[in-house]
């Protein structure tokens, strides 16, 4: 199922799971995923390995959840390392298994390099990418969004008209990078609107379950821990109540997003059904 117009006339919410690297990490995955299927999700969204080693793995996971579950996937797919040939060659294998949903990204450097080298005959930006992937046609094409910017550019502003370059491209809606403080999302997506940029801007949610899992990925991503939330945690005794009160945080941050009026929600899941379940209880979803 194409997902181009899923946003038209509902509230769609999405999980993200990634391709475990050991068997017992697949094992629990499924068991997680019996779990997470009982929401009945609009689409499950499966990443793409840095540099591609997960290639073989994200289509398989992704035409599992599509058999076992009958949800519609989203592959991510990045052009870390790969020139047209193979990138095509890639695509057409995705649509020759039914796959038409793809998130195109640019990826990041690998680890160590502090700058993307393009392949020598592949692409700089995900907007050539987008716009590749549109030339073959067949494809729902998302792509990312940073609402506090993105690491590598120079202002939100600039990372703003980049975005627009993603959907002039061809890119259909937007999954945004996680964040914590929907005042920044809101006054992104203030800029958004004021650039044109006109389709689906989806929130990355991901569940406050720990102290240290939040501070360790808003470090690597550059997404803000606002003082609010940082007071919550710190103030709690126990990783158990630390936990309760961080998805107290998500709970009251989802309940916002959706008040505000967004189109959906995209919720990392790191693998894994208890937050989630409690997200979408909470919200009655
Ligand atoms: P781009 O849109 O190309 O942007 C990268 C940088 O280049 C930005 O600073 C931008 O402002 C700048 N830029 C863009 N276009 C231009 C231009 N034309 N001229 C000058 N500058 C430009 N990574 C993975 O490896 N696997 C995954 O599965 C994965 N899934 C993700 C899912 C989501 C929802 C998000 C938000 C990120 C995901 N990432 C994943 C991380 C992503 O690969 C990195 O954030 C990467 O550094 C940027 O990818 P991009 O597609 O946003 O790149």
């Amino acid at each position: 199922m194409r997902l181009n117009t899923l946003y038209n006339n509902k509230f769609a919410v999405s999980f993200e799971i990634f391709p475990p690297k050991t068997a017992e990490g697949e094992k629990n995955l499924w068991k997680e995923l019996d779990i997470l299927s009982s929401h009945k999700p609009d689409f499950v969204s499966v990443t793409y390995g840095a540099g591609g080693t997960t290639r073989v793995k994200t289509l398989e996971i992704a035409l599992k959840v599509r058999d076992k579950y009958g949800i519609p996937p989203l592959v991510h797919f990045t052009c870390v390392g790969a020139g047209k040939n193979e990138i095509e060659a890639y695509l057409q294998e995705v649509k020759s298994h039914g796959i038409e949903n793809i998130l195109a990204l640019r990826g990041d450097p690998p680890v160590g390099e502090s700058r993307f080298t393009p392949h020598p005959d592949g692409f700089s930006h995900a907007s050539e990418l987008i716009d590749f992937i549109k030339s073959i046609n067949g494809f729902t094409i998302a792509a990312a969004g940073y609402p506090e910017g993105h690491l590598e550019a120079p202002d939100l502003d600039t990372d703003i008209d980049n975005l627009k370059k993603k959907v002039d491209a061809g890119a259909q809606f937007i999954i945004t990078q996680l964040f914590y403080n929907n005042d920044a999302f809101y006054d992104f997506m203030d800029s958004v609107e004021k650039k044109g940029i006109g389709v689906p801007i989806i929130p990355g949610i991901m569940p406050v379950t720990s102290l240290a899992q939040i501070q360790k990925i808003t470090g690597l991503c550059g997404a803000s821990v606002p003082d609010r939330l940082l007071g919550i945690l710190k103030s709690c005794g126990s990783k158990d109540s630390i936990c309760e009160a961080g998805l107290d945080y998500s709970i009251e941050q989802c309940h916002e997003l959706k008040t505000w009026g967004v189109p959906g929600f995209h919720i990392y899941t790191i693998n894994k059904s208890m937050a989630v379940t409690r997200i979408m209880d909470a919200l009655g979803l």
